[in-house]
């Protein structure tokens, strides 16, 4: 065997010692020399860079170390898993005061992620004392960060209380170092593997370090995965659970130091894309490269042939180089307090025994210089004015990413030399700023933050008050007696973490209860997009403004109304907001472009403040959300409220998103994405066909919620049958959704929240929006495959209340109908529209609205499960009722009919009827195939069409016909339940309804939401 292998190893050595030298020197072009002066490195550091205070070379750190004992040359060589982890335990046991072994998961095939803590208290976390880590051999065939990794934990064992510079680290931090985050990948790599990609993967063959949440979810790669891999969850389960400040994520394959962010936004290759902390990554890269005995120099490595990448000064930005979706760097940077850089640490991926020592010696200042980074910057603990610990204060700096204080209220903040202000922002408190000057990267600054709670003011003289720390500022003024006690009321509430009057993100607020002129000033530099002033009279607003400086969706008269609605006032005073003077001193703020109005919210000595308090704030909502909103973000017209009354707290916990962590966590039957504000949860195979199912109304949601909620739960076999037939995207609530009924003329304001979730899950074809409104399903079909118009129909058949219904049962015109006159729009099935058919150069989505519940119905959500759950499987059954072809096809054409189907993002999925198929497959290899095939019933699917025909089994008859029974056996019950629960009353209420502000309907919502109130 031994034998064997090496001959192996030599024959693939050949063609390249012949080829090309991978280990010759880096030689600098005249051309790289002048690049050197002008990239990231000198535009940030100029001289710095030479100072060899910030930029220790190799020579430079081992002088500074001075004389220490260097890993015995006899360990130096690879280690699978088995001497890997001997390594590991045998270190623990040596020395067990400054070392702790923990596994921090396992890998697919249940090896363990070791991780290795090495500090002076290595089983606590000890106050202030930073936590940082090392990641070797993510990729499985990349191994060299492995064996440094277990050297440098050599070292720093060996030398603890005889070398000085050593023992700081060990002392000043706690070190957490991860040898091999896919030990599974690294059993089949080979040594000897240059540029191979053997063993690169985790053995379902995806690349973890594209399998993390990706940013731009639909840059995602083949390799990448749709869910986190076992290895990949461990990870980040990892990450949030130690406050970690600093990492390097080690691998292979070429010699450079690389940063943030790995993707670029178009997705394109060689696009340097930044970070908000792109002049710190930029020391932290150079800080590894330039203590590397080779890494800083500029120009060609790993050969001098054109196989060998180019890079000035040793680092890159990841996306400058070549952009990559899904890797751990981004996603750490985006989600963690830890800032970390990918490690390129040679040209050899899987070098062999006789290259360690050399690596090792090149390596070895690196890590040690890189990883002393840990202990700068500043950090102190934020307290409030008791003592106590603020937990998930934001560290805001000028230039770089928030952070966040730990739960002992703890933050360490690594920083680049120079003057920083630092700015603790926590809910509940004032926000408090420091300035801070680090003249080294070693300099350490400690800060201990107190906080004041946020009812005193900023500016204790003047009483102004600043809420949230957004984009959109908004001045609210309080400009009588009446406004200063109810604006001081919102400051009391909107500073409770619980309240629902939390200030939204986007906005920031500055808050004068009582006016006077002495305040102008402050308002026109808070440069306001909106100020607007509180005052007394009958509830109602004035608006100052020009006509161009108005929110295109904004409308008086709706505010108006909701205003009278919303505050009992018997108006028996002064509108101030009607008169001159208010107007003339609004223009004294001299801010042009402001959004300006006055809204009144009664008269003095009437009760209800409470109402009024909401009010205002229902109307700064407003107005921010039309300031701050563009059409793609925009679903609807409201704010979401929490109110959740028809339910038993069992049914409430499977009707809410509480459910969705037991789903995830506990049942592992639901995968969660969280991409931009939407929360979709994924259920079923991960493959396609992908279904949207989305609740586009509050009254809708719980319906949402108790379907995924069965299909995870149920046993029942068409559940279970759904579930291995494609994926469901259940996207049970979205932003600022609806609060109230509607009929839909249209659905074009929710092909954005269509489009979000496509950009996450590119293959989405298909959406189902659940809404009420009505009882009637609309389908919209742009491909023409009539699929959308099936699932309608089989919907239909199994919706006990509307199965025999010709017209909307829910219409109030129902006489007009039996008059004959044509009821466009209110038949119980029918088709519609979106306003366009193409969407960026391909067919728009192919949808279902679902109408599953009358306006004027009292007993709102409760009963839409019952009544829909049945009908929903349908058509979600006639959705999957088809096969999806392998990848190597290019296009299926049904024989009959004539309709093709072409390849997206590499998946095809056919939808077919009950009967006879004849189909031709196109395959890429330019190879076409016939296949007939029957479909008996609707359970009758493959997921996989084979070349032969016999891969559709047909359910004995004997069963099907059992199933039938149930299936009608427990509809008719259903029946009976639903019918008597429903009370249809003849109301005279119409509500065909458009759901946004530019409707003149006198019916049209409230424009703020007055259920909070
Ligand atoms: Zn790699």
């Amino acid at each position: 065997m031994e034998l064997l292998y090496k001959l192996c190893l030599f024959l693939s050595l050949i063609p390249l010692s012949s080829s090309l030298d991978w280990d010759s020197d880096i030689v600098t072009t005249d051309e790289e020399k002048i690049k050197e002066d002008k990239d990231h490195l000198s535009q940030y550091f100029n001289e710095t860079k030479k100072n060899a205070d910030f930029f220790p070379s190799w020579h430079n750190m081992s002088k500074l170390i001075g004389p220490f004992e260097d890993v015995d040359e006899k360990k130096i060589h690879n280690h699978d898993y088995t001497k890997m982890t001997a390594w590991l335990k045998e270190t623990a046991l040596a020395y067990p005061n400054i070392t702790s072994l923990y596994s921090a998961g396992k890998s697919t095939e249940g090896r363990d992620l070791w991780v290795l803590i090495i500090s002076d208290n290595p089983t606590v976390h000890e106050e202030l004392e930073p936590e940082i880590k090392l990641v070797g051999n993510m990729h499985g065939n990349e191994v060299v960060g492995r064996e440094t990794i277990l050297y440098l934990i050599d070292v720093l064992c060996k030398n603890y209380g005889k070398n000085e510079w050593l023992s700081s680290l060990v002392d000043g931090m706690r070190i957490h170092l991860m040898p091999s985050m896919n030990p599974d990948g690294y059993e089949r790599g080979f040594d000897g593997d240059r540029v191979g990609y053997t063993g690169r993967e985790n053995v379902h063959g995806i690349d973890l370090n594209r399998n993390f949440p990706p940013k731009y979810p639909n840059h995602r790669e083949k390799t990448s995965g749709l869910y986190p891999e076992k290895e990949t969850v461990a990870v980040m389960a990892w990450l949030k659970s130690y406050p970690f400040v600093l990492s390097a994520n080690l691998h292979g394959g070429s010699l450079v130091a690389n940063y943030p962010m790995d993707d670029s936004e178009d997705g394109r290759d060689g696009v340097y894309t930044p970070s908000e902390d792109d002049r710190l990554f930029v020391e932290l890269a150079y800080r590894y490269a330039r203590a590397h005995s080779n890494m800083w120099k500029s120009g060609r490595r790993c050969g001098l042939s054109t196989e060998g990448d180019v890079f000035i000064n040793g680092i890159t930005n990841g996306a400058g180089w070549y952009h990559l979706a899904g890797g751990m760097q981004d996603w750490q940077y985006r989600f963690t307090n830890s800032l970390e850089i990918t490690v390129e640490m040679g040209c050899f991926k899987f070098p062999t025994n006789a290259m360690y020592p050399k690596l090792w010696e090149e390596h070895k200042f690196a890590l040690l210089s890189f990883i002393a980074l840990g202990m700068g910057g500043v950090r102190g603990i934020v307290r409030d004015s008791n003592g106590q610990p603020v937990a998930n204060a934001t560290i805001l700096v000028d230039q770089g990413k928030p952070i966040y204080s730990t739960p002992q209220g703890e933050y360490w903040r690594i920083l680049p030399p120079g003057d920083h202000t630092v700015t603790i922002v926590a809910d509940s408190y004032e926000s408090e700023s420091f300035s801070v000057s680090l003249h080294l990267p070693s300099s350490v600054v400690v800060r201990n933050v107190s906080v004041s709670s946020c009812s005193s003011p900023v500016d204790k003289g003047r009483s102004v008050y600043r809420r949230g720390q957004g984009k959109t500022r908004i001045a609210i003024i309080g400009y009588s007696s009446v406004s200063h006690v109810s604006l001081s009321r919102l400051l009391t509430e909107s500073c409770l973490s619980s309240s629902p009057t939390q200030v939204p993100s986007d906005l920031s607020l500055l808050i004068i209860p009582s006016y006077s002129s002495a305040h102008s000033t402050t308002i026109t530099n808070f440069q306001p997009k909106s100020i607007i002033v509180i005052t007394s009279g009958a509830p109602s607003s004035v608006i100052f403004s020009q006509r161009d400086t108005f929110p295109p969706q904004f409308h008086k008269d709706n505010l108006d109304k909701s205003l009278a609605k919303a505050i009992p006032s018997n108006g028996a005073c002064k509108n101030e907001g009607s008169e001159t003077r208010l107007a003339q001193e609004v223009d004294t703020f001299n801010v042009e472009k402001a959004f300006s109005l006055s809204i009144s919210i009664g008269c003095e000595g009437e009760e209800d403040y409470d109402k009024r308090w909401a009010a205002i704030f229902g109307t700064v909502e407003m107005v921010g959300r039309l300031l701050s909103s563009d059409s793609v973000s925009e679903y609807s017209v409201l704010p979401s409220a929490n109110p959740l009354d028809h339910f038993s707290p069992t049914e409430a916990l499977l009707s809410t998103s509480a459910s969705l962590s037991i789903f995830e966590n506990e049942q592992k039957c639901a995968h969660r994405i969280e991409h931009d504000r939407l929360t979709i949860t994924a259920v079923g195979t991960g493959r396609p066909p992908f279904t949207l199912v989305t609740a586009i109304e509050k009254r809708t949601e719980s319906f949402v919620y108790e379907y995924l909620a069965a299909l995870c739960n149920s046993t029942l076999s068409r559940h279970v049958e759904l579930k291995k037939r494609g994926t469901i995207l259940f996207v049970p609530e979205i932003p600022n959704t609806q609060q109230n009924c509607h009929d839909y003329g249209s659905i074009d304001p929710f092909r954005f929240l269509f489009q979000d979730v496509q950009s996450a899950i590119p293959s989405l074809d298909m959406a189902i929006f659940v809404a009420t409104g009505g009882l009637k399903v609309r389908y919209l079909d742009p491909s023409g495959h009539g699929l959308s118009k099936s699932m309608g129909e089989a919907y239909k058949k199994e919706q006990q209340l509307i199965k025999t219904a010709e017209f909307d049962v829910c219409s109030s015109d129902r006489n007009t109908i039996s008059g004959g006159r044509t009821m466009s729009g209110k038949e119980a099935l029918g088709g519609m529209n979106w306003s366009d058919t193409q969407w960026e150069g391909r067919a728009a989505a192919d949808a279902l609205l679902l109408q599953v519940g009358c306006c004027y119905e009292e007993r709102a959500s409760s009963g839409h499960y019952g009544d829909n759950e049945k009908a929903l499987t349908a058509a979600l059954e006639t959705r999957t009722r088809g096969f999806s072809v392998p990848k190597d096809a290019s296009l299926v054409r049904d024989m009959t009919t004539k309709k093709e189907w072409r390849g997206r993002d590499g998946a095809v999925f056919v939808p077919l009827s009950y009967g006879v198929h004849q189909m031709e497959i196109e395959w890429k290899n330019g190879n076409n195939k016939i296949i007939q095939f029957t479909i008996t019933t609707s359970h009758q699917l493959e997921e996989y069409l084979p070349s032969s025909l016999s891969s559709f089994p047909i359910l004995p008859a004997a069963l099907l016909a059992a199933f039938i029974l149930i299936i009608g056996f427990v509809a008719l019950r259903q029946m009976g339940v639903s019918l008597y629960r429903r009370p249809f009353s003849e109301s005279t209420v119409g509500f065909e309804r458009i759901p946004l502000y530019i409707s003149e309907d006198e019916d049209e919502d409230d424009v703020i939401d007055i259920r909070k109130l």
